[in-house]
């Protein structure tokens, strides 16, 4: 599914991700995971097209996507969602969904009110169903800024499913839930692999990340230190040290 080969970005003299070899099978769940600065979110910046590679390349699906627009990615069925939630606030839950399955649609070349019109009775089927998906139905008319921090993190997630894509990425997407968010955010990820979402999941909740995923990954310092087992993983000395720090 996706094939990252060598792949390096760097900031002036900081190398963010330094010569990265990642690799996510089709239908698999890999957590990446590394201390703070460590280059994971850049990691996801170069699989979406944020930012250019200073070396490298990406493939997806066979295919070479590193110099590929970010919309184009999208289009293909990469979706991610943020680490620092970005929502339209003034916009409400059903309109954050209504915008981000039309910004990524129009396969067939038909106009906006083409779409508009015929597409209208089945899309907004699918917005029922992608707030149904992300506990929001109930929330659908309240502007996004209103709500709780927990819903914004389901009302990306109902956003970047929008895209239907077959890769998603999610940044952190436990950061600052309890553990009964945590526990429905599980479920949600498994449910989605199950319809066949291949995902690429950064996270620092270690109940979350060691529970989930098939395959963990470990950067520090933007290099790949570690990969196996959640069990492999926890169990590398090269791991505790990039963790505990120091020695
Ligand atoms: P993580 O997500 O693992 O916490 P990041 O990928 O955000 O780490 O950052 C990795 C390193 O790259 C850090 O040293 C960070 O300061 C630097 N960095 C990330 N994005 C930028 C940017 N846009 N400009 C300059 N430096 C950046
Ligand atoms: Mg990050």
């Amino acid at each position: 599914m996706l094939d990252l080969r060598q792949v390096a970005r760097h900031f002036g003299g900081v190398r963010a991700v330094d010569g990265l070899e990642l690799t996510v099978g089709d239908g698999e769940i890999v957590g990446l995971i590394g201390p703070n600065g460590s280059g994971k979110s850049t990691t996801v910046n170069l699989i979406t097209g944020v930012f250019p590679l200073t070396s490298g390349a990406v493939f997806f699906r066979g295919q070479e996507i590193s110099d590929l627009a970010t919309h184009r990615r999208l289009r293909m069925g990469i979706a991610r969602t943020f680490q620092n939630i970005r929502l339209f606030g003034q916009l409400t839950v059903w309109q954050n969904v209504w915008v981000a399955q039309n910004s990524q649609e129009d396969r067939a070349g038909r106009g906006f009110f083409a779409r508009w019109l015929g597409g209208q009775a089945h899309a907004r089927d699918e917005i029922a169903r992608l707030l149904e998906f992300g506990g929001l139905a109930h929330k659908q008319d309240e502007l996004a800024a209103n709500l709780a921090f927990g819903e914004q993190r389901r009302l990306e997630l109902a956003r970047a499913l929008a895209a239907k894509p077959k890769l998603l990425l999610l940044d952190e997407p436990a950061a600052g839930m309890n553990s009964e968010e945590i526990g429905q955010l599980r479920e949600r990820i498994l449910s989605l692999r199950q319809r066949g979402v291949t995902i690429l999941l950064i996270e620092h909740v270690m109940e979350l990340v060691m529970g989930v995923a098939d395959r963990i990954v470990v950067l520090n310092f933007g290099q790949k230190i570690a990969e196996g087992s959640p069990a492999e993983v926890q169990a590398d000395p090269l791991v505790r040290r990039a963790y505990l720090g120091g020695e």
